[in-house]
């Protein structure tokens, strides 16, 4: 049997990474973890204890919580010390506001921790995100960015807003998520970059399977100098 790998997928904000993260995990019967809705969490946490202002209070929260994340039909379903707080963690505050939080150095070592401890799990793994090839898993097996135009990405935002009855207008998405990219990418800590060894696939005139496919190819070529 070929040996487990370690997949890296990062890139920004509706780059296509969550949907071809989950489906290449399923093709090579790996677990996916979606580092991002880690983040998502902590924010939340912050947003409903009314801590935002408070970077000490955040980093303790990111500490101490239990946070278990549980991948099962197409859906990460994220748990707060027992607490279900999967469809909490997608609201338009917490995406107004994940970025800052994601700065908080306390926040970033907690949660990389954790997810360190994932990839130690020795099963294959899918784990996308901002900073998984460059500071989480450096040595990662494959190492892939993706990107994308910024209409492209926000429309499909809006897609996965509307499909959930969320109402909100394309201007606003762009907004957000032009802010985001800007945050993460220009933040002093694991901002968002590609790493000098990953492979970079532009997904904005390419279908789903495209992606996976591309991404597929790739994992199995090195996985093919690995056995
Ligand atoms: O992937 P998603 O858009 O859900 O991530 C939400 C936010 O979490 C990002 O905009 C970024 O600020 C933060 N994040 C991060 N590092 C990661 C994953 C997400 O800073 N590895």
């Amino acid at each position: 049997m070929s040996k487990k790998l370690i997949v890296a997928i990062d890139g920004p904000a509706g780059s296509g990474k969550s949907t071809s993260a989950k489906l290449v995990a399923q093709k090579l019967g790996y677990l996916y973890v979606d580092s991002g809705a880690m983040y998502r969490a902590i924010t939340y946490l912050a947003i409903i204890r009314n801590v935002l202002n408070n970077s000490e209070e955040i980093s303790t929260l990111a500490m101490q919580t239990d946070l278990k994340l549980k991948y099962e039909d197409g859906i990460t379903f994220v748990f707060a010390n027992g607490k279900n707080i999967t469809g909490e963690i997608r609201s338009v505050e917490v995406n107004n506001n994940v970025s800052i939080v994601s700065k908080i150095d306390g926040v970033r070592k907690a949660l990389v921790s954790k997810q360190k401890e994932m990839g130690n799990l020795g099963c294959g793994i899918v784990m996308e995100g901002r900073d998984i090839a460059s500071v989480v898993f450096p040595n990662a097996d494959v190492k892939i960015f993706l990107t994308a135009s910024i209409n492209q990405r926000a429309e499909r935002r809006l897609k996965e807003f509307s499909e959930k009855g969320i109402d909100v207008n394309k201007t606003d998405i762009e907004e957000n998520i032009s802010m985001r990219d800007n945050l993460d990418s220009t933040r002093e800590l694991s901002p968002l970059v590609k790493a000098k060894d990953a492979f970079e696939i532009d997904t904005s005139n390419i279908t789903i399977d495209e992606q996976v496919e591309k991404i597929l190819t790739i994992v199995n070529k090195i996985a093919g100098n690995k056995t």
